[in-house]
């Protein structure tokens, strides 16, 4: 059992035995670890140990079993997030997709940091769901899936028109459409969008700015690949999809009422 002190962000916990609890956190510097509190209502670490609280902790990290919490230094809690029931839902998401994308005591810092400064944009205001969609891009090579949204995958020209082929795995130009005739048939700026989103730095998603129309465009497109290549059903993802369809409804109901009362 080695000591140490690491950033941690706590993913969820959930009961274990009558008063104790497990506690699952992705650490920066030991991975994702399930760690074990005694008496969790009466534990010194109670206030954080809840999903979302990031902390400085003091682990005792095992090498095979549990792992336990000693203490904790700073902690920062995502108010913003919390409270407000949108953001929330997808900041769920992303955790459960961060948890799903690597084995447990992976050491993988840049994951880690890649979670957490998305959590802060979110939490600083900036839209969540291009936050998501960024961050469901950037994750997929987790899963092993390598998809170039950079060139044509025949002739490699770039900065064209291009659609999306499951057939080849890649990106088709004009002059390759005919390559696929089950060709995606996708709005042009979706593969553009989501290069760009692959590279981008985050002082450049401040500058991101995309309308409703596009934003569902790409949660189409992003939900296929995730079929396609992942095959994830996480239920905190199916909980946005009824969210999202829900608010659609409720704008819906809105305009109607707005009509009427003209
Ligand atoms: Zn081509």
């Amino acid at each position: 059992m080695k000591t140490i002190d690491s950033w941690g962000l706590v993913l969820y916990n959930r009961p274990f035995r009558e008063e104790d609890k497990l506690v699952k956190i992705m650490t920066e510097k030991a991975g994702k670890r399930m760690f074990f509190v005694k008496h969790a209502s009466r534990s010194k670490v109670k206030s954080v140990i809840q999903p979302l609280i990031l902390a400085e902790f003091m682990l005792k990290i095992a090498d095979e079993g549990l792992s336990y919490i000693d203490d904790y230094r700073e902690v920062k809690v995502f108010q913003n997030i919390n409270e407000d029931i949108f953001k929330l839902a997808y900041a769920t998401y992303l955790v459960s997709l961060a948890d799903a994308a690597i084995s447990d005591q992976v050491y993988d810092p840049s994951l880690f940091s890649f979670l957490v400064k998305t959590l802060e944009l979110m939490e600083e205001g900036l839209d969540y769901e291009v936050l998501t969609l960024i961050f469901e891009v950037q994750i997929l090579d987790r899963f092993g899936v390598q998809l170039n949204f950079h060139e044509c995958c025949f002739c490699h020209r770039v900065g064209l028109p291009f659609d999306f082929s499951h057939k080849f795995s890649g990106l088709l130009c004009p002059q390759h459409y005919h390559e696929d005739e089950r060709r995606s048939h996708l709005d042009p700026n979706v593969p553009y969008l989501l290069d760009r989103f692959q590279s981008i730095q985050f002082e450049d998603i401040k500058t991101i700015s995309l309308k409703p129309d596009m934003k569902i465009k790409l949660r189409h497109f992003i939900d296929q690949i995730y079929e396609d290549y992942v095959g994830l059903h996480l239920k905190s993802k199916k909980f946005i999809d009824d969210m999202d369809k829900w608010a659609h409804v409720m704008d819906k109901g809105k305009a109607g009422s707005l009509e009427n009362s003209d």
